[in-house]
This record gives C-alpha cells, sequence and structure tokens, in this order.
C-alpha cells in the first residue's frame, strides 16, 4: 500500500502546482465531492426510476427521477438520460438509437475537430455507420453553403456537429433548415462546451433546432465525469434510445455520480453566468496576449474564440508535441493538437490546444491569463531557463488553490 500511497500523493501535490488548461478536464467543487462519496457508490439500480430489477432503491428512484426532471427544465429539453456513464456512451446510445448500420452520417472530421467518437475509428464506425464529413474553414468556422451541398446530396440520417476542438458556436438554425429538406436529424455534441451553455454564454441547440445533445459532463461543465442525452424527440426515440443505454451499452449507471451532478447543475444555476462569463473573457485574454507576443492563434479575424478554448499554430510539423512536453517541465499542462485544414498527420501535429475553464474555477482572471501567456512565451522562446519559469509557474498557481463559482462545503 505504502507503494501506491505515495503515488497518489505526489500526483495529487504535483497536479495541485501545475496549472493546468487541457481543454477537457475540470475540478468539482467540495460540496459536489461530498456528494459524489456515499453509499450510493456501492449500488446496482438497472432501468430507470420505479422500473428496476434491483431490490433497496426506493430513495435512489427518487433522487434519479429528481434530477433528471431538473436536466430537462433546465435546458428545455423533453427527454433527459442521465445514465450514460461516459460521454463516447452517450454518444453510442443516441447514434444507435436513430440510426442503422449502413446509415450515412456526416461529422466535422478528425481535422476540424470531431471527436473520435463521431469517425470510423469510434464509436460511429463500430455501429456501421459510413462517415463523411461536413466543410469547415481554416478557422473552424462551418462552410455553410458547402456543407449544405453536401448534406442535400449524401441524405444522412444525422449530421453531428460539435466536437473536441471548438472555438465559435455551430450555425445550427441554418442547418436545421437544410437538414429538414432530407429529414436528416442534429445531434449536437456538446461535450465541450456544456458548462457555457448551461450558463447560457453560448448558443442553445436545443432552441436552435438541433434534436439531441449529447455530452460529457465534467469539461466546461464541472460535475462528477460521466455523459448525459437531452433532446425533444417523439416518444419511440426516446424508448430506443433509453434501451441503448441499458441494457445495450452498461448495466449500472455508477449511482453515486447523480447526486453530484445535480449539484452542479445548481452550483451552474447559482454561479454558472459568473463563471462561464469569465471563462470566455479569460481565453480571449490568454488568445491576444500570445497573439500580441507573435504567436499563430486560430481565429484571429473573429476574436479568436467565444468558448474555453484556443488553439495556437507553431507553424511547423510535429511542433506542437514538442511544446506541450516542454511547456509540461514548468508545470503547465495542455495537449498537441493537429491544425486544422492542412491535411498533416496526426502524428506530427502543429499546434495547442489550450483551456482556461478549470484556471478560471480557481479564480484566475485576465490578469493571471497574461502572465501565463507570457510564461508559454518565455519557455517556448528559450527567455529563461526552465527551472526559472516553473518556480514562477507554481507562485502564481499557489494563490489559486480554493474552487471558486460554487456552494461552500456544508
Ligand atoms: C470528450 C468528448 C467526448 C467523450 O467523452 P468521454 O466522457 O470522455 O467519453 C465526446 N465528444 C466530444 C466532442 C468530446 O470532446
Amino acid at each position: 500500500m505504502q507503494k501506491i500511497n505515495e503515488l497518489v500523493k505526489k500526483h495529487n501535490e504535483w497536479r495541485n502546482s501545475c496549472v493546468n488548461l487541457i481543454a477537457s478536464e475540470n475540478v468539482m467543487s467540495p460540496a459536489c465531492e461530498k456528494m459524489y462519496v456515499s453509499d450510493l457508490m456501492h449500488r446496482y439500480a438497472e432501468g430507470t426510476p420505479f422500473h428496476r430489477f434491483y431490490r433497496g432503491l426506493k430513495y435512489v428512484d427518487e433522487i434519479e427521477s429528481l434530477v433528471q426532471e431538473e436536466f430537462k427544465n433546465h435546458f428545455g429539453a423533453n427527454f433527459a438520460d442521465i445514465r450514460p456513464i461516459s460521454g463516447t456512451i452517450a454518444n453510442y446510445a443516441a447514434f444507435s438509437g436513430i440510426s442503422e448500420r449502413q446509415d450515412k452520417i456526416l461529422s466535422l472530421g478528425i481535422e476540424n475537430g470531431s471527436h473520435v467518437s463521431h469517425e470510423k475509428a469510434g464509436a460511429a464506425g463500430f455501429l456501421g455507420l459510413e462517415v463523411d464529413t461536413l466543410c469547415y474553414d481554416n478557422d473552424l468556422s462551418m462552410d455553410l453553403e458547402k456543407s449544405a451541398e453536401k448534406i442535400l446530396a449524401v441524405k444522412p440520417r444525422f449530421i453531428v456537429i460539435g466536437g473536441s476542438v471548438i472555438l465559435f458556436p455551430q450555425p445550427v438554425k441554418e442547418l436545421k433548415v437544410v437538414c429538414d429538406k432530407v429529414g436528416a436529424k442534429i445531434i449536437y455534441d456538446a461535450a465541450h462546451v456544456f458548462g457555457l451553455i448551461a450558463a447560457g454564454v453560448f448558443q442553445d441547440p436545443l432552441k436552435e433546432g438541433a434534436d439531441i445533445i449529447t455530452t460529457s459532463t465534467h469539461k466546461t461543465f464541472p460535475g462528477p465525469q460521466g455523459g448525459l442525452i437531452l433532446g425533444n424527440i417523439d416518444e419511440f426515440t426516446a424508448k430506443t434510445i433509453q434501451l441503448r443505454v441499458f441494457p445495450g451499452f452498461s448495466s449500472n449507471h455508477h449511482l453515486h455520480r447523480i447526486p453530484a451532478l445535480y449539484c452542479a447543475l445548481k452550483e451552474m444555476q447559482a454561479y454558472g453566468l459568473d463563471y462561464a462569463g469569465q471563462i470566455v473573457k479569460n481565453s480571449q485574454a490568454l488568445a491576444r496576449e500570445l497573439f500580441d507576443n507573435g504567436f499563430k492563434v486560430l481565429g484571429e479575424k473573429k476574436g479568436f474564440t467565444q468558448t474555453h478554448q484556443v488553439v495556437v499554430d507553431f507553424e511547423r510539423p510535429g511542433a506542437g508535441h514538442e511544446a506541450a512536453a516542454k511547456l509540461e517541465e514548468v508545470n503547465i499542462i495542455l495537449n498537441k493538437n493537429i491544425i486544422p485544414g492542412l491535411n498533416q498527420s496526426p502524428k506530427m501535429p502543429r499546434g495547442i490546444r489550450i483551456g482556461v475553464q478549470e484556471m478560471t474555477r480557481f479564480g484566475m482572471k485576465e490578469g493571471e491569463m497574461k502572465e501565463i501567456a507570457r510564461l508559454i512565451k518565455e519557455a517556448m522562446r528559450d527567455e529563461r531557463g526552465l527551472e526559472e519559469i516553473k518556480k514562477d509557474v507554481i507562485g502564481l498557481r499557489s494563490g489559486f488553490q480554493i474552487v471558486r463559482y460554487c456552494f461552500n462545503e456544508e
């Protein structure tokens, strides 16, 4: 036990001294963490509330239906399934619930920031779907005209928009008009921007015409790791999707997540506007500072970003990988990323993807973002020794250790 204790302790200490800019991560509040650890984590509950095989669930049924209703209300959805234990499983369930093998679908394409679950190599491929791509420009904005042509020509069963790299809103309203002509459904994968949507600082996909939202619950939305499906769909489709979630892709759904998920939603209702508003101010400040220091930042003509993400292009194959490795040495944690529109090998990415949501949650504002940009610049340009820069990163992070925008632990 000693070895593993030590390793976990080291991990915790290290990550608490890092500026974490991984765009798909976040931390739960102490109140959510407290909710997360309960007897529910030991229990089984296959099926839906009040229709179970297992016994011992009288409170679980109430908890689960309360949370389900809260999500429906908050997002204006007639359907919510809070059981998928990850965003990928939410996609499996939603995709398979509205399609059959060999159906055609359109997604963004990996180059344009889609998630592997939308692709041949992931869930969509394993479900036997034939995947083609919508059309994007190099700033990750959809080319609506070309995409519309493609939708009309391919007549897909559904299109899936939203992705792992997402800087700007997707043209849902416009796509809805086109998709209606060929009976294609719209699935909006909100994994990255779900917190921004919940807070009302980003587009509202359901209101704009998406049929279904799939998402993770732990990226900009600061809940426990898990997945979720929301929609405005008919009863038959709803039933079909529910049967894909269970018994299709998992049997139990990790019940202790559910109260923590509720806690996160309630925190978003109370503090989401401040939190998500600050995220966008922060990402724009970081992008601007990097740009002013001579880095190529995507989305220049449109203010760089309207989400938590910033994408930097180092304009040399493999440079993204090198940058991410180097920055890890100074305790700045982020991922390499391919740059759209260049047909480059995913193994030799030119860029990095930055996400500011976690540091925003720890209370950082525009001033700290500028400081982070300066530290990134110094490391990338070898202006100071890495050890020295690392000390400054640790110093900066040490002032931001308490989760903000949340209920106090009680
Ligand atoms: C992260 C992500 C997922 C997958 O979520 P998991 O919870 O990790 O399975 C799905 N879609 C998109 C767009 C994502 O970014």
